[in-house]
């Protein structure tokens, strides 16, 4: 077995990768030996930051324009992934926006922004991936949910379903296609201290807190550690699992 935690020879693909905890994911993934790639759709500086960072470390990356919601987009940043590095181990379904707003001023374009960009770009990315993955007979895909989709959260009826929709989509997909050797696991964060917290009203925030039995944020790394874990060998036995990051908020 390889060594403890080590992602060596393994190449990943981080979708929203080019700030807060993808960024923390795909720089963890570099540190442990993987190749990656960063994915981006609006921010190429930010994503240049990151590949430069991993590559002035030693590590191999590449950055990459694809909005994930878009099938045709996914299938390029797939390609591009197994046309750069060679194959594709891992997929780290992270891309994720909000428009929060009481069910009665939100629109559909709210709605349908939230769940494009959050679920079926889950979708669009695992199906594309999985045509690869299957044919190797390996393969780890980790989705970034939230605790928003195992307990709901008040003004996020459309985030809260698209999370809720991935960890289903999780379990369904991790049924499908175990007997490849392919596993397919959530990441259930619970607040952690990135910039789309920032559209959260302080008074919201603070009183959410006081739900966190370890009474703080969390830390994108605290994050990336747990994608890693899940992306190692030494989860080759854990599958069809939302994993709550969450400092106790959820405790499924
Ligand atoms: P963030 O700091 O706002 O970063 C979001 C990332 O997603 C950016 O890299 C952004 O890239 C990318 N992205 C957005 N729309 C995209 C699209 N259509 N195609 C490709 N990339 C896209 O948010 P975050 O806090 O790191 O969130 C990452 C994931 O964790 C999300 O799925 C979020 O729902 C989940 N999560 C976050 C928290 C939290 O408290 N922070 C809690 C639970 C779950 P560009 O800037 O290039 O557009």
């Amino acid at each position: 077995m390889a060594e403890f935690l080590s992602l060596e020879n393994r190449v990943a693909l981080v979708t929203g990768g080019s700030r807060g905890i993808g960024r923390a994911i795909a720089l963890e993934m570099a540190r442990r030996g993987a190749a990656v790639v960063v994915n981006y759709n609006k921010s190429p500086e930010a994503a240049e930051t990151v590949v430069a960072e991993i590559k002035a470390a030693g590590g191999k990356a590449a950055s990459f324009q694809a909005d994930v919601s878009n099938s045709a987009a996914a299938q390029a940043l797939v390609k591009f992934t197994i046309e750069t590095f060679g194959d594709l181990h891992i997929l780290v379904n992270n891309a994720g926006i909000t428009k929060d707003t009481v069910i009665m001023m939100m629109s559909e374009d709210d709605w349908d922004a939230v769940l494009d960009t959050n679920l079926k770009s889950t979708f669009h990315c695992s199906k594309a991936a999985v045509k690869h993955m299957m044919r190797k007979r390996y393969g780890r895909i980790i989705n970034i949910a939230s605790v928003a989709g195992q307990m709901g959260n008040p003004g996020q009826t459309n985030y809260s379903a698209s999370k809720a929709g991935q960890i289903g989509f999780t379990k369904a997909l991790a049924r499908e296609i175990a007997a490849r050797n392919i596993t397919v696991n959530a990441i259930a964060p619970g607040f952690v201290d990135t910039e789309i917290l920032g559209a959260v009203p302080p008074q919201t925030l603070e009183a959410a807190l006081k739900l966190v039995p370890l009474a703080r944020k969390g830390k994108p790394e605290e994050i990336a550690f747990a994608a890693c874990f899940l992306a190692s060998d030494q989860a080759a036995y854990i599958t069809g699992q939302a994993l709550g990051v969450d400092g106790g908020m959820a405790m499924m």
